[in-house]
């Protein structure tokens, strides 16, 4: 039998969150020798917290819906997705002994609803197949010589001269999980494009009032419909102090700041009974504002609960009273947009290694044998388990890129 000529080589991945894991176990997989480098004291902190909302792994929904979620990136991701796909990534978490289930909205979850005990069988798998793993080592970059540059946790530098090396070190959302952004320096550094790390799936700020904030602040707007130019999203949302949060804004965001760029400010207009028609709303109301002696009251007796009151008396200090009025009001209730939340809230990063750096097995151009993938690379993708899908997607590719380039390399 052929030996794999790439069998003896070594490749650093560096980061050792899901990009990262599944190049290490594709690597190991092949043969090859690997060292996952991470900055934190344990692995995949992120992949762990998105545990606490369930692990969205990935959507049921076919590819032709599936990819265009990636909008301007859907082209160039669309191949890579669809060599690790939706399926793909269930059949690989069931054979973890993690079986999936499509829940609410075609969304895929581990039947645990965990991340942990993916998480640790996971790791169990790369242990049986070699992967090392270094934890509190911190990437500073390359050294003259082309080597990695890492911090140790007693403060010592180590130097590492890898075959090949994988950088999966994530976005900059949530940054005391360990994705922190402090990789785009280096990169530039060697001539590297890297567009603007920005938060992305993020909340946006609305200037409430301090009654709002004091009485609401964490207190979910279940469903509601959001119109924002021209397009509508309906789902639940969550009052915060500093505005709002959930699905809806999150999945605008892209839209939302380019206006916000462009203007300073933006509006939007929020649905408080998307279920109701506007007519029969009226007549509802029409009966309520006879009974009642105020508006308030006339808006409970119709349904509204206390937030959504307070969102009407917020978006207009006189409530109409005319029932009509009050049912479009309710329709539509204005609300002035005056920016988005920063990275520390985002659940995810627009920007990063721009795709024109990487060839088509995403290694940089401007640094042969140096690949990279996940969140750090220039797409992003609403919730819905889309992030994680083309996390695990291109850590495989680049994986594979990196076991190709090292048989050319050395054959
Ligand atoms: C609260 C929350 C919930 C989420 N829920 C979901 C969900 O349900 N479904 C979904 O699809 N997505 C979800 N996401 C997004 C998803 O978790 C990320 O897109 C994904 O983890 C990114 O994977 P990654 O491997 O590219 O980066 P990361 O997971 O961020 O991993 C990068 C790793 O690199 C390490 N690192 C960074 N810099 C250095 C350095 N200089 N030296 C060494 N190591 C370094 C970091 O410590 C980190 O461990 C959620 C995110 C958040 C914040």
């Amino acid at each position: 039998m052929q030996e794999n000529p790439a069998a003896h080589a070594s490749v650093a991945v560096i980061g050792g969150g899901p990009a990262g894991l599944m190049a290490a176990e594709r690597l190991a997989e092949a043969g090859i020798a690997v060292t996952v480098y991470e900055r934190m004291p344990s692995l995949a902190r992120k992949l762990l917290m998105a545990g606490r909302g369930g692990l969205n792994l990935t959507h049921a929904e076919p590819l032709d819906h599936f990819l265009p979620r990636y909008g301007a990136a859907a082209p160039w991701l669309g191949p890579i997705i669809r060599r690790f796909d939706n399926q793909a990534l269930r059949h690989w978490a069931e054979a973890l002994g993690e079986p999936t289930f499509e829940g609410s909205s075609n969304r895929i979850f581990p039947k645990s609803l965990k991340a942990s005990p993916l998480l640790r069988a996971w790791l169990r798998r790369l242990e049986r197949l070699g992967v090392r793993t270094a934890t509190r080592h911190t990437w500073r970059g390359f050294t003259d010589d082309g080597g990695l540059d890492f911090e140790q946790a007693d403060g010592s530098t180590l130097v590492v001269h890898p075959d090949a090396t994988i950088l999966a070190l994530g976005g900059a959302s949530w940054p005391r999980l360990g994705a922190d952004g402090g990789w785009v320096a280096p990169l530039r550094a060697v001539g590297v494009e890297v567009t603007a790390l920005e938060p992305a799936n993020t909340g946006i700020t609305v200037p409430w009032s301090p009654y709002l904030t004091e009485r609401f602040a964490g207190t979910p707007l279940k469903t509601v419909a959001v119109t924002f130019r021209g397009q509508t999203l309906k789902g639940d949302l969550v009052v915060t102090a500093y505005g709002l949060e959930g699905g809806p804004v999150y999945a605008m965001g892209p839209a939302i700041r380019t206006a916000l760029a462009r203007d300073g400010a933006t509006d939007l207009s929020l649905d408080l009974r998307p279920d109701s028609p506007e007519a029969a709303l009226a007549r509802r109301l029409a009966k309520a504002i006879g009974k009642s002696r105020t508006r308030t009251n006339a808006l409970r007796q119709a349904g509204l609960g206390p937030l959504a009151v307070a969102i009407l008396r917020e978006s207009s200090a006189d409530l109409p009273a005319d029932p009509l009025a009050l049912a479009r009001l309710v329709k539509a209730a204005p609300l002035r947009v005056t920016g988005q939340a920063g990275l520390a809230r985002a659940i995810s990063t627009a920007g990063g290694i721009a795709l024109s750096a990487l060839d088509d097995r995403l290694m940089l151009k401007a640094r042969p044998g140096t690949f990279a993938c996940g969140e750090m690379l220039d797409w992003e993708a609403p919730t819905g388990g889309y992030l994680l899908q083309a996390c695990f997607a291109t850590g495989s590719l680049a994986a594979d890129g990196a076991s190709a380039w090292l048989r050319q390399s050395r054959s």
